[in-house]
């Protein structure tokens, strides 16, 4: 059950093509995942599709619809598809697991945080997109945020003082949160994180750690 939704000007944004490819990303994987969410972002895409047939026509400029025509094609290829291929119930959805290289979270090739963490790059900033997996019981520290953060939970969950988050969730982070999340007891927590900006931890050691290799 997802309790934890991404804000509607998110959606939006997501839905009229406007995000960065790693938060468009993070986006889709929730959606993957939320039926509640898809239909706000197929409501969105309708309204646009209104919004559209109501604009009053403009001349076309000589060559306009090949141009169009080639951007869309460049669109299609580069956008990843929401749905999950076929065959039981995929630990990462798509459009994540394009993204992998990988049909399974036991092939990723994880680099060593701190005793009990790991995580994979995937995107390189700004808006930086990693997988980050936790031992049960195992944190990250306390810090806040130099930008937004937006996580979405892969397998497991953690918690922290905004609430508990589990498969699905989508979770906001912004530069007034200082938090402190801790996977929760039972299996590992895995998480897709988006980071618009470096985290700023409260003990230095972690902090220098995390620059060192590329947290
Ligand atoms: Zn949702």
């Amino acid at each position: 059950m997802i309790t934890h939704h991404p804000a509607d000007s998110l959606l939006l944004k997501h839905a009229a093509g406007a995000a960065h490819e790693a938060v468009s990303l993070i986006v889709a994987t929730h959606l993957a995942l939320c039926p509640a969410c898809r239909r706000v972002v197929k409501l969105a895409e309708h309204a646009g599709g209104i919004l559209l047939e109501n604009l009053t026509p403009e001349p076309l400029t000589t060559g306009a619809w090949e141009h169009l025509a080639a951007r869309l094609d460049e669109a299609e290829a580069a956008a990843p598809s929401i749905v999950a291929r076929s065959g039981g119930t995929p630990t990462i959805p798509e459009p994540l697991r394009s993204y992998l290289g990988a049909d399974g979270l036991d092939k990723i090739r994880w680099n060593f945080v701190l005793p009990g963490l790991a995580f994979r790059p995937l995107l390189p900033g700004p808006f930086s997109a990693k997988l980050v997996r936790s031992k049960p019981g195992s944190s990250i520290g306390l810090h806040t945020h130099k930008g937004e953060e937006f996580s979405v939970v892969l397998a497991g969950g953690y918690s922290d003082c905004s609430g508990q988050y589990r498969r699905g969730d989508f979770h906001t982070a912004t530069p007034d949160l200082l938090h402190r999340p801790v996977a929760d007891q039972g299996e590992d927590c895995i998480v897709l994180a988006v980071t618009e900006a470096p985290l700023a931890f409260r003990n230095p050691p972690i902090g220098l750690i995390a620059s060192l290799i590329g947290y």
